[in-house]
């Protein structure tokens, strides 16, 4: 995994503060404290054209006349599933508290 915010890798092991649940689930960058989350929709047409995929392909599989359409929805729906993998990366739900900088004189 790649920071978005600091574009640090980081390691899963280092990740020590978490938050929330399943799909929008946060974690924070060690390095610079920003809190990163997936895209909760992207998951869901992830889910969807998994399962839209499955069922298109079950029914042309049961239904030989409803096979033609049901095979343009399915690969539709395998596009889909790939196209919201390609572009799931950790986006930035919050930015780290800007550190206050003191200029002397
Ligand atoms: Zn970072």
């Amino acid at each position: 995994m790649i920071c978005s915010h600091c574009n640090k890798r980081i390691h899963i092991d280092k990740i020590v503060e978490q938050r929330g649940k399943g799909f929008t689930s946060q974690i924070r960058c060690p390095a610079c404290g920003a809190w990163l989350g997936r895209s909760a929709w992207l998951l869901r047409i992830k889910l969807l054209g998994f399962y839209l995929a499955l069922a298109a392909s079950l029914v042309a599989w049961w239904l030989p006349d409803w096979r033609p359409g049901c095979i343009v929805v399915a690969i539709l729906s395998v596009i889909a599933l790939f196209t919201a993998n390609l572009m799931d990366q950790l986006q930035v739900v919050e930015r780290p508290p800007k550190v206050e900088q003191h200029f002397d004189r």
